[in-house]
């Protein structure tokens, strides 16, 4: 009997190793019962001795745990994401860009020197682009801030502290003078959140905890941005990346400083939160923000999805994130107006940190090099690659949560339905809301019917956003097409070309203008909302002088602190330009005034 458990023991040995190395999980969860019956068969019979039977026993945990690890390890694996990336169809540079970007493994692509595009692509075009810079009204307009009564009362911010606060995060924000990561993308991020929030109807599985952590994450989620990439910190060794281990250098910069701005007492926005509350945001914007750490990107896509698989509910946390994350890309599903003013800045910046990287005799990061970027096709890659999976996995798992609140809040004619109703259908369970005594356990309070379930249609949402992403796409592919020429003509017809690439952006360049600043009866104007300096790269950005103040005085001009007002008036995924009365005569041809629609 000793020999036959012995037996059993050797097999499992051998088994366990061979699928620790082979991973064939299907197989080795057939074995492991197979082994265990048998065990059971021979406790039955009593064939068995004490110390065999905790060496087989010992066994098959290992083999357990062997499973355990292999599927943990495939859920950690990104190369299926990867290896589409491989494709033929996607130019080398691009494909650099996203793997050293959206994954941890740094160059996973290897650059083959030969294939390096050698020309010179958009700068002029760029160059003459419109651009982000900051806005002009000055925080001192904010004495008039609107918020809506609810939200002071129900967290009992205290609105001194909220001002100061709000200008501080400014002031952060304009620090490196970015052409994107700027208090204008803070703006747009946060009310794009805003925006999800409502109209998926998220806001109603949301605590009110829940909500003001995903307004105050989007908020701070980029504060005091270096304008460079992490990798930037982690290869010049920078304060920051020494500070943080080359770990989410910036993201965790990002939330450490914004906290420590609160910890000046007229700054403490959190101030009447308990305890428990403080803690509980806390922990929500901490992760929430350094999941917007690209290099999680393809990580978190693949987590949500095995989440969404699964039988239990949705990790708030991890939704959260999610709505963050895309919140922070959404861009290409906005209007192409918008979408175009977006990337060139995003180029600029890149292009700058290359500058940087050239002087230090350091070697271009992807899509850094002003002088051979391919800017149309990196964003079809970009577009294909990552903004369509996190928008499809964005609506899925909305509709995962919302559906049954739905269905739920139809039958009960809660007043998350619309109907007010003393049978109110919490977003919140019962045991949360009892975890979180001083919050209303729903986030509407049966009070705001316009932004009620019963209006949320998710199939239009996801629609409209795919449309718009679509659209934009086929925009870049017919820029890539003028790109790809000049890639491959000769040196003299190269200039000829490049010429009439640059002369292409230019001409969209110059349209995007127009189109932004010509009002529909024909006067001059900016679209709406927040006002932009924008200025030509030869402008120094730090110069006030060189800043032609708007004098525009439309209350639907906003800044930072304003932006979330807006959001019940806006529309910023689906973005068609309202017009405003208010000419600009002063605007000139580098320096001008813009608005962009948020
Ligand atoms: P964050 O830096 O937190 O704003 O995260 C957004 C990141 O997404 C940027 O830093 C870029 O890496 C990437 N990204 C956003 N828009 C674009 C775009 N149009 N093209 C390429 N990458 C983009
Ligand atoms: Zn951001």
């Amino acid at each position: 009997m000793g020999a036959r458990a012995t037996e059993t023991t050797r097999e499992l040995e051998s088994t366990s190793i061979k699928y620790q190395i082979g991973g064939h999980a299907e197989k080795m969860w057939q074995r492991l019962k197979g082994i265990l019956r048998c065990l059971v068969k021979q406790l039955e019979k009593g064939d068995i001795n004490v110390v065999d039977l905790k060496k087989n026993i010992e066994y098959a945990a290992s083999v357990l745990e062997a499973v355990y690890i292999d599927e943990t390890r495939k859920l950690l694996d990104t190369e299926d994401e990867l290896s589409d990336i491989q494709s033929d169809s996607v130019p080398l540079e691009v494909r650099d860009w996203l793997a050293s970007t959206f994954t941890r493994e740094m160059g996973i692509v290897k650059r083959r020197p030969e294939e390096k595009p050698k020309f010179r692509s958009i700068v002029h075009a760029v160059q003459a682009g419109i651009f982000v810079e900051r806005m002009y009204r000055r925080t001192s307009s904010m004495v008039g801030l609107a918020y809506p009564a609810e939200v002071i009362v129900t967290f009992k911010i205290p609105v001194p502290n909220l001002i100061s606060f709000a200008e501080a995060l400014e002031v952060g924000y304009s620090k490196y003078k970015n052409p994107y990561h700027n208090l204008i993308h803070a703006a747009d991020v946060t009310q794009t959140v805003h925006y999800i929030m409502i109209h998926t109807g998220i806001m109603h599985w949301l605590t009110e905890l829940e909500i003001l952590a995903m307004i105050f994450a989007a908020a701070v989620h980029d504060y005091e941005h270096t304008g460079t990439t992490n990798n930037f910190h982690i290869q010049t060794r920078s304060d920051v990346a020494i500070l943080y281990n080359d770990r989410s250098v910036l993201e965790n910069h990002h939330v450490s400083a914004a906290y420590r701005l609160m910890q000046e007492e007229e700054m403490n926005i959190l101030a009447n939160l308990t305890k428990d509350d403080w803690r509980e945001l806390r922990s929500l914007v901490i992760e929430m923000v350094l999941s917007t750490d690209m290099s999680g990107h393809f990580q978190q896509i693949k987590t949500m999805r095995h989440t969404l698989q699964q039988t239990e509910g949705v990790d708030k946390a991890k939704a959260m994130s999610l709505i963050l994350h895309a919140a922070d890309i959404s861009h290409p599903a906005k209007s192409w107006e918008l979408h175009y003013r977006w990337t060139m800045a995003l180029m600029e910046e890149f292009f700058r940190q290359g500058d940087k990287e050239a002087a230090l005799g350091l070697q271009f990061s992807p899509l850094c090099d002003r002088k051979s970027t391919l800017v149309a096709q990196s964003q079809i890659g970009f577009i294909d690659f990552i903004v369509e999976p996190t928008f499809s996995l964005l609506t899925d798992s909305m509709e995962k949560i919302v559906m049954p609140l739905i269905e739920e809040a139809s039958k009960s004619e809660s007043p998350a339905f619309g109907t007010p109703s003393q049978n109110s259908l919490g977003a919140v369970s019962n045991a949360e809301a009892q975890r979180r005594p001083s919050f209303k356990s729903t986030s509407d309070g049966g009070t705001h019917t316009e932004n009620s379930l019963a209006t949320v249609d998710l199939t239009s949402f996801k629609d409209n956003l795919m449309k718009i992403i679509q659209a934009n796409k086929e925009r870049w592919k017919e820029l890539a097409v003028e790109e790809e020429l000049v890639k491959n003509v000769g040196e003299q017809e190269k200039d000829q070309s490049r010429n009439s690439t640059d002369a292409q952006l230019q001409e969209e360049t110059t349209r995007i203008q127009n189109e932004s600043s010509q009002g529909s009866d024909g006067t001059t104007c900016p679209p709406r909302s927040i006002v932009l300096q924008v200025v030509s790269f030869d402008t120094p950005l730090s110069d006030e002088s060189n800043s032609e103040k708007c004098t525009n005085s439309d209350p639907n001009q906003k800044d930072l602190t304003d932006a979330q007002q807006e959001t019940q008036n806006t529309d910023p995924l689906n973005g068609e330009p309202k017009h405003c009365k208010k000419s600009e005569d002063s605007v000139k041809a580098t320096e001008k005034e813009a608005l962009i629609q948020n």
